[in-house]
Parts: C-alpha cells; sequence; structure tokens
C-alpha cells in the first residue's frame, strides 16, 4: 500500500506542486494527490514538469478534479461544464502519469436515484469517450461521498465501475472510508470494513482490491452526513481496525490522508500499516 496526502504537505518550503512532490519524498511518503478542487488551473508543461519530478524521487501521484462538478445537473450548461472539468483534470494528469482521477459525481438534487444514476453514466460516458478519441489514458474514480445529497453510495459506484469496466474502460470507486461512515454512522469496525471491501470483490473483482484508491481521515458527521475532516485520533474513526481489514483482506494500492494535519496521519497510517 502506498501511502499519500492531498495536497502539498505542510511541511513543505514552498506552496507549488512541485515543492509538494519534494516535500513527500522528504517525509518518506509514497504519494501526493494533485489538487485540482478549485479548478484545473496547471497547464501541459507544467505538469510534464511535475511528472518529470515525480518520477525521479519516485512519488506516485494522482488527482482530485474540481468540487464543482455535478453530472447530474438537468441545465445543460453545468453539465457540460461538468464534464469539461472531469475531462481537463484527467487530460492534465496525464502529463504527470496520475494513478486516479478522483472526483465527485455530483448531487441527487430532485431526481430518483435511477434517474441520476443514468445522467452521471452519461457524462462519464461521454468524458471516456472524448478522452479515448483524444489518446489519452485515464483511470476515473468516482468517490463515495458523504452526505445523503450527493451522488455516490458505494453501491451505485460499484454498479457504474462495473459497466464501464465491462467496456474496456478503467472506472473503479475511489473509497472514502470516512465519508462512509459519517453518511450512514455506521461502517468503523473491522467487519463492516470488511464488508465494504468483499463488496468490491464480489462486483468488480480481485483486482479492484489489489489496486484500490482509498481516502482516508477523520471525521465529524451529523443526521445529515459529514460536517469536516477531522485528524484521525481526534474522531471517532477506527483507523487501526481498518487497516487490519485491508491487511487480511490483502488489499493494495494508494491511501490519501485528507485529515487536515495530512501528512501527519499519512505518515501514522504508514507506520502502523508496516507494523501489522
Ligand atoms: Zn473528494
Amino acid at each position: 500500500m502506498l501511502f499519500g496526502v492531498a495536497g502539498v504537505p505542510h511541511s513543505s518550503k514552498g506552496r507549488s506542486t512541485v515543492d509538494g512532490v519534494r516535500a513527500i519524498k522528504e517525509l518518506g511518503l509514497d504519494a501526493m494527490e494533485v489538487q485540482f478542487v478549485r479548478g484545473v488551473r496547471m497547464g501541459e508543461k507544467k505538469a510534464k514538469e511535475v511528472g518529470m519530478v515525480a518520477k525521479k524521487l519516485g512519488v506516485i501521484l494522482t488527482v482530485h478534479a474540481p468540487y464543482y462538478i455535478n453530472l447530474n445537473s438537468p441545465e445543460r450548461d453545468k453539465f457540460d461544464a461538468s464534464v469539461k472539468r472531469l475531462y481537463d483534470s484527467a487530460r492534465i494528469g496525464s502529463f504527470f502519469d496520475a494513478k486516479g482521477v478522483v472526483f465527485h459525481p455530483g448531487y441527487y438534487l430532485k431526481s430518483s436515484k435511477q434517474r441520476a444514476y443514468e445522467r452521471v453514466k452519461k457524462g462519464v460516458e461521454i468524458t471516456l469517450e472524448k478522452l479515448e478519441e483524444d489518446g489519452i489514458e485515464a483511470k476515473l474514480r468516482p468517490e463515495t461521498t458523504g452526505k445523503p445529497t450527493q451522488f455516490g453510495e458505494l453501491e451505485e459506484l460499484l454498479r457504474l465501475s462495473k459497466e464501464f469496466l465491462e467496456r474496456g474502460y478503467d472506472v473503479r470507486p475511489c473509497i472514502d472510508f470516512a465519508h462512509i461512515h459519517a453518511r450512514y454512522r455506521r461502517f468503523n469496525s473491522y467487519g463492516e470494513f470488511v464488508e465494504i471491501i468483499e463488496r468490491v470483490e464480489e462486483e468488480i473483482g480481485r483486482e479492484s482490491v489489489e489496486s484500490m484508491h482509498i481516502h482516508l481521515s477523520g471525521i465529524d458527521y451529523g443526521m445529515k452526513g459529514e460536517r469536516e475532516h477531522l485528524n484521525l485520533e481526534e474522531s471517532d474513526m477506527k483507523w487501526r481496525e481498518l487497516l487490519k481489514a485491508l491487511k487480511d483482506c490483502n488489499a493494495d494500492g494508494i491511501l490519501i490522508c485528507e485529515s487536515p494535519n495530512l501528512e501527519e496521519d499519512a505518515r501514522m497510517l504508514k507506520d502502523a500499516w508496516k507494523s501489522i
């Protein structure tokens, strides 16, 4: 399992992506998720430079697409803009060999779950076809979301992934264990973590368990799901049980820490993983 953080580590001397990659290496971590969350503001040239530095240092990169994506928007311009943001994230990420492009698919708004599913699927399909046309390979990772108003239940994402995997596209869920816990106010025990991993294996195969894209942090939540991310030790997240479950299921892949303290929790997770 590779361990990384969401964005440039706090201890990084500079705030650029390249500085962040160097800091990851110095921290003894393995990966960084490049944050395009407020827009894809990196050009092709910069992305290639980031890729070269990361390759040289052996740091693995992933991408988090903009938050302003709603593939279930009934408004055509918003839908199109969402597709474009996802496409741009994947295109720029391809220049630094992103091992995953994470995105929040959208909101249910007034749609039924089935209607939302169909629209999201259409959006993902248009994005994938355009990427393919342009010769860009991308691993799209729709994320399990933390609020009941957001599209992104594990079952929805497994269904979506399965449909695209069958067509030869690399679409698999980004499993955010904190979001799943916050959304349902359960899924915070060894047995439930194993249940999640087993569902992934049943629906989209062993390979998906061996190449997981995981998000983890502590989390505060209420009846409406996610409130805010917390540091692991200041939350109720049973992260040791989660690591044990992942290890016992022989899971592998990339774990991105999204705690406010970023690298502190990422280091703690990596150290704990090694000692299990
Ligand atoms: Zn996310």
